[in-house]
């Protein structure tokens, strides 16, 4: 009996826990003892060590070593128990990181670094395995040198991928989704991500139609709270605001203490750049580039460039989104190019034959691995 009950607790902390997330057409409907300042983020107590350099010593540095840890900049092998110390480890942390951002390489924690550190970010490793997937060598670049004066302008495409570039099958290239039937989204919610799937279905031969039977889904899209089952606890609001894994895993989780802004309504919202709301669809589509496989391009304007900065609603594909995607899975002969009109709001609604889905590996996602795709975007009041 006693057992029993153990695994019972167990199951109860096992079971992702389904919560109706805060979802609004625009900040102003944001109740006002729900709204936060953004600058409650976790991370801007980083700041406070602006200044810091090799060989000192300062409380609390080793938080910042987890941060650079959880992020892949700090060997993930590593045991988490890091001292304060300004050691080796944490300056080529923060060199890798400034190269990876284009900030200047000094090794020490200047101002500008700390403020991209606690910039709104995905949570998603930016270096897997020991390999920069936002400076992979391999891929292509090319340089444009302006009439021979003033900097020379290096245009490079930095898409990346997972280790070993994983990607749905070819048998499996119609792909279907289905949102956690606890959650009990909206319609609404739900054409959010329909479009934001359109985005990508554009440009790859691949279709994503949306099906009611969750458990055997392809892409299973939930939104929870905390710890939820998969190793990467959200944290309420800002910080990480959702989570997918790479082919064939097809999780897609979203934070559910967030505040979602559906409508697309954010352009020029002061109010919505200092209280913690997200543009639901701007994530949207940057996770579904996750789950096909795509990792975090250094390509700033990028869909899958890691952070988002204050407000700003981001959901066109760039060329290095679309030359990314293109290369997993080859382009789709309808599209040319462009875009002629943003996907509808309103249409784009997939019928939901329970029937449809696609096989899927049935692969339990590993808790530890580097593969764990993760975005925390939040805004950030500068
Ligand atoms: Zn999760
Ligand atoms: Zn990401």
């Amino acid at each position: 009996m006693l057992r029993f009950c153990l695994l019972g607790v167990v199951l109860l902390f096992l079971v992702p826990s389904p919560v109706s997330a805060g979802f609004y057409p625009n900040s102003s409907a944001i109740p006002p003892d729900l709204r936060r300042n953004a600058t409650e983020n976790v991370w801007n107590s980083f700041m406070n060590f602006t200044g810091c350099h090799a060989g000192m010593k300062v409380n609390g540095l080793y938080k910042l070593k987890q941060y650079f840890q959880h992020f892949g900049y700090i060997r993930q092998t590593l045991p988490k128990n890091f001292t304060d110390d300004f050691d080796d480890i944490l300056k080529n942390a923060v060199e890798t990181y400034q190269r990876n951002f284009h900030l200047n390489i000094t090794g020490e924690l200047d101002e500008l670094t700390l403020k991209h550190v606690v910039m709104p970010r995905c949570g998603v490793p930016d270096i897997v395995n020991g390999t920069s997937t936002m400076h992979n060598g391999r891929r292509r670049t090319y340089e444009v040198s302006f009439s021979g004066k003033g900097p020379r302008f290096h245009a490079v495409k930095r898409y990346s991928f997972f280790p070993g570039e994983p990607r749905w099958p070819e048998r499996n290239r119609d792909l279907t989704y289905a949102f956690d039937p606890r959650n009990s989204l909206t319609e609404e919610v739900k054409s959010v991500f329909s479009r934001a799937f359109v985005r990508w279905a554009e440009v790859i031969p691949v279709t994503f139609t949306r099906v009611e039977v969750f458990s055997i889904s392809d892409i299973r899209i939930g939104f929870y709270s905390g710890d939820h089952g998969d190793g990467e606890p959200f944290d309420g609001v800002m910080g990480t605001l959702a989570h997918a894994f790479s082919p064939p895993n097809g999780h897609f989780h979203l934070d559910g203490d967030e505040n979602w802004i559906v409508s697309g309504d954010v352009g020029g919202d002061r109010l919505l750049s200092v209280t913690a709301a997200v543009d639901l669809e701007s994530v949207a589509v940057h996770e579904i580039g996750h789950l096909l496989g795509l990792g975090h391009s250094s390509v700033q304007d990028s869909i899958m460039y890691p952070t988002i900065t204050t407000g700003r609603r981001k959901v066109d594909l760039t060329s290095d989104d679309v030359e990314g995607v293109q290369y997993l899975y080859g382009p789709n002969p309808n599209f040319n190019g462009s875009r002629s009109t943003p996907p509808p709001s309103t249409q784009q609604r997939d019928t939901g034959d329970s029937g449809a889905a696609g096989g899927i590996d049935g692969s339990r996602p590993v808790l530890t691995s580097l593969l764990m795709s993760t975005v925390g975007l939040f805004l950030l009041y500068l």
